[in-house]
């Protein structure tokens, strides 16, 4: 771990001891020390980009007020907070921290701890594998079913190539199944904000149209993108590319051939808008809410049809929201959909982290 040394302006400016430093840095927790009036003097750089501080002033009152807590009773206090991502969305840091006094004049120690987000991931795993299990259980069902019609016809080289063609349909499903599972998977499991890369908007859209073009060509659907952005974002570029790349995926298969999908990229505040828009079947108002959960499908009839997985989208909400932004869906029934994903530009001057 790295520290990054923040001294204090005079007549506060004091030397934090050698090995104090090291044993902190030895620490699985992130630390933030302070100075009376809250100045921090040290700082991991872990802690820098959870957001505590702004302008070098902590952000959460709730941390603030324990801190108040521990210099009046000089006993060590615990606590949660949670902190937003991003400035928009509903992506959230839950840390849980330690307050606790560190000398006599007055310098304060916070660890702070991201176990409540091994809890969360832990949870969202067990509830995944359950909903897992049954989504496999239909193509495994019907291969097992499938591989029982070729050997019983297997005087009949007609029906053999028939059920064999099928079994190479449902053996594809299973396949794109398992890939979207180890896909939402990775992306609930990583943090792409702390590994962050700068990544260019227009780099994610044009790569995230190359991987559609089969199949909107397939369904004679043109795909536009006229404008061009020099807007960059912190994150995972894969994961960014795969976001954008389901939006696509699905305006196509949403939509009947010979309509037209368009992209756009618009700068609004700070935050970077791609949003997808199709001439498609739409969804209705109810189940607009319900098209993020994990393997929920409006029509799962259709969805088998197109290949999907019901995953999409739910991959996408989660790329969304590790990456401290979100999506929205505007969508009329038989005129189409637009899906926005917003994420916050990365302005390397404003950026105190880097
Ligand atoms: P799937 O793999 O089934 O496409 P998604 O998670 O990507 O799963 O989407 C969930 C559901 O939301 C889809 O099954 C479909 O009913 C609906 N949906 C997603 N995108 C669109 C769209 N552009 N137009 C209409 N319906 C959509």
């Amino acid at each position: 771990m790295r520290f990054l040394r923040r001294d204090l302006d005079e007549p506060d400016s004091r030397i934090l001891p050698q090995m104090l430093i090291e044993t902190l840095s030895m620490l699985e927790e992130d630390c933030l020390i302070l100075a009376p009036g809250e100045v921090p003097i040290f700082i991991t750089p872990g802690a820098e980009s959870l957001g505590i501080l702004k302008d070098a002033k902590i952000q959460s009152s709730e941390l603030l007020a324990t801190i108040r807590v521990v210099r009046r009773t000089h006993n060590q206090q615990v606590g949660k907070i949670e902190i937003p991502r991003g400035p928009i969305g509903e992506g959230k840091h839950e840390l849980t921290f330690k307050v606790m006094p560190l000398t006599k004049d007055d310098l304060v120690l916070v660890l702070i701890s991201d176990e409540s987000e091994a809890q969360r991931v832990h949870d969202v795993r067990r509830d995944f594998v359950a909903n897992i299990s049954h989504e496999l259980k239909t193509p495994i069902g019907a291969l097992s079913l499938l591989s029982e019609a070729v050997l019983g016809s297997k005087d009949d080289p007609e029906s053999v190539v028939k059920f064999a063609t099928r079994m190479q349909s449902e053996a594809k499903r299973l396949t794109d199944l398992v890939q979207e599972i180890i896909n939402l998977s990775r992306v609930q499991d990583s943090d792409p904000l702390q590994l962050a890369q700068e990544v260019s908007v227009e780099y994610i859209i044009r790569e995230a149209i190359d991987q559609c073009q089969i199949s909107a060509d397939n369904r004679n659907i043109a795909v536009t993108y006229s404008e061009s952005t020099d807007a960059r974002v912190l994150g995972d570029r894969d994961q960014l590319i795969m976001a954008v790349h389901n939006l696509i995926e699905n305006a196509i298969n949403y939509s009947p051939e010979n309509t037209k999908v368009s992209i756009t990229a618009s700068v609004d505040v700070g935050i970077i808008d791609i949003s997808v828009t199709d001439q498609g079947i739409g969804i209705s108002e109810s189940e607009q809410d319900r098209i993020f959960e994990r393997f929920y499908r409006v029509d799962p009839a259709r969805s088998r049809q197109t290949g999907g997985t019901g995953l999409g989208l739910s991959i996408v909400k989660h790329v969304a929201a590790k990456h401290g932004g979100e999506v929205k869906v505007w969508s009329i029934e038989n005129i189409g959909s637009t899906f926005s994903l917003r994420l916050p530009i990365y302005e390397p001057s404003t950026e105190s982290s880097k």
